[in-house]
């Protein structure tokens, strides 16, 4: 049995890399950001002090004439999460051993999908762009077998995981032995986390049986519909997920519904293209033709501009509130258009230092939040943490003392006293 709130695993990577774009400002070894000294040989990689460097330096010494050729250009991350897989099972034949350390699994353990990417046009073009860096990395008398280089392809595909700060920003690429054994579920019952490079894998529920087999973490971003979920990780992983909320589609009313027009109602109207007469499902309220045509013709403005600002990577604060200005009385607060919406518009406000509005929309968003991700989430978590912030800045105290409660009861369970997501919580209050 282990309780909500436990440990279940704490791994090091088997191989991974820092981001190139965190190049100079984390350590290359455990990603911390101090200050920095680089290496002398090739200027490449970065180190925080002479003990990660020399930790480093097994693997390190192995491809630091080679990324000196390379410099100052830099290396796709993918290219180099297969250089250093590469190295590393290197260094391991050379030890004698195939299984590393006192790992339980070994890298011939993971699974690769080989057919399933063969058939699959866009992996294989990425697969032959590596192949050529990898070529012109290793010079045409190192290089190994094309073959050899295209299982381990298959296995970083399948098997790596995004390594992220204690912010959910994605800082790095690992491959962990023993997490990559845990199953997908869009409803999970365990979250990770990392510290440095350190995968820790924790249960956001008591799980009275813990083996791999009954433990789940989620692959995606579940803030979308079932059917684009599977198609993301039929997509990305070649599997089709049957999990609760995909099996019956849990949820997806909820993602595309209208708030009752009649303001005396808490209800939702669920609306599909499909349905010729739609009624909400409190007051059974029948809902005109008209209301219908003017909802859809928003999802579809709300649609393109989410897209059309995800493709620039930038959000624009004036679309965001032209997007909930036309959505205002229309969209329910689960609406899926309205949460993606509120997101971005969340995080400009914070950006564009507009606190007032940033605390109006991470209001808004807390609802949606918590019933897409569930309670216990970092994502969660660090939403109440930044309204704690926002809340202090405006001297609102009692509001600040409620964020932080929930910040705090969902931090204990997802990361946990140790982490320092929850010592810096801590010290947002006590500052
Ligand atoms: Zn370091
Ligand atoms: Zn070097
Ligand atoms: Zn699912
Ligand atoms: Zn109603």
């Amino acid at each position: 049995m282990v309780q909500k709130g436990e440990t279940i695993l704490v791994e090091k990577p088997f191989s991974y890399v820092l981001k190139s774009t965190q190049r100079t400002t984390r350590c290359d070894y455990c990603f911390f950001q101090r200050e920095l000294k680089k290496c002398s040989k090739c200027q490449y990689v970065y180190y925080c002090s002479q003990n990660c460097q020399k930790l480093a330096w097994y693997l390190h010494k192995l491809e630091c004439d080679n990324l000196r050729k390379v410099f100052p250009k830099t290396i796709p991350d993918s290219a180099h999460v297969l250089i250093r897989t590469i190295l590393k099972l290197k260094v391991i034949k050379v030890k004698g051993h195939t299984h590393d350390a006192e790992k339980n699994r070994s890298f011939q353990d993971l699974m690769s999908h080989c057919t399933e990417i063969k058939k699959d046009e866009r992996r294989m073009d990425h697969f032959f762009s590596l192949l050529i860096i990898l070529h012109s990395f290793f010079g045409e008398d190192e290089v190994p077998e094309k073959d050899f280089i295209f299982e381990l392809f298959g296995k970083m595909c399948i098997n790596s995981f995004n390594i992220c700060d204690k912010y959910m920003n994605s800082i790095g690429t690992g491959i962990y032995l023993n997490a990559s054994i845990i199953d997908h579920s869009c409803d999970p019952n365990a979250v990770i986390s990392f510290d440095g490079t350190t995968i820790v894998v924790r249960s956001i529920q008591n799980i009275p049986d813990v083996r791999w087999e009954n433990i789940r973490i989620s692959y995606i971003d579940v803030l979308n519909v079932s059917k684009n979920r599977k198609a993301e990780l039929n997509s990305m992983y070649y599997f089709l997920c049957d999990c609760n909320l995909c099996k019956n589609e849990t949820n997806d009313k909820l993602m595309n519904s209208m708030i009752c027009p009649d303001i005396n109602c808490n209800g939702y109207i669920h609306i599909e293209k499909s349905s010729k007469e739609v009624t909400c499902n409190t007051c059974k309220i029948m809902i005109e033709k008209e209301k219908i045509r003017q909802y859809f013709d928003i999802v579809v403005i709300s649609d393109y501009h989410l897209k059309n600002m995800k493709n620039k990577e930038m959000a624009y604060i004036n679309v965001c509130e032209m997007l909930l200005k036309k959505q205002g009385g229309l969209f329910y607060e689960l609406n899926i258009y309205r949460i993606r919406i509120l997101d971005l518009a969340f995080e400009e406000c914070i950006k564009l230092q507009r606190w007032n509005d940033a605390i109006k929309y991470g209001i808004q968003l807390l609802p949606g939040y918590k019933k897409y991700y569930g309670f216990y989430h970092p994502l969660v978590g660090l939403l109440n943490m930044k309204l704690l912030k926002l809340t202090l800045l405006k001297n609102d105290l009692n509001e600040a003392r409620q964020y932080f409660e929930e910040a705090n009861e969902i931090i204990l369970v997802t990361h946990g006293k140790t982490h320092s997501l929850y010592r810096t919580l801590h010290k947002i209050l006590y500052e």
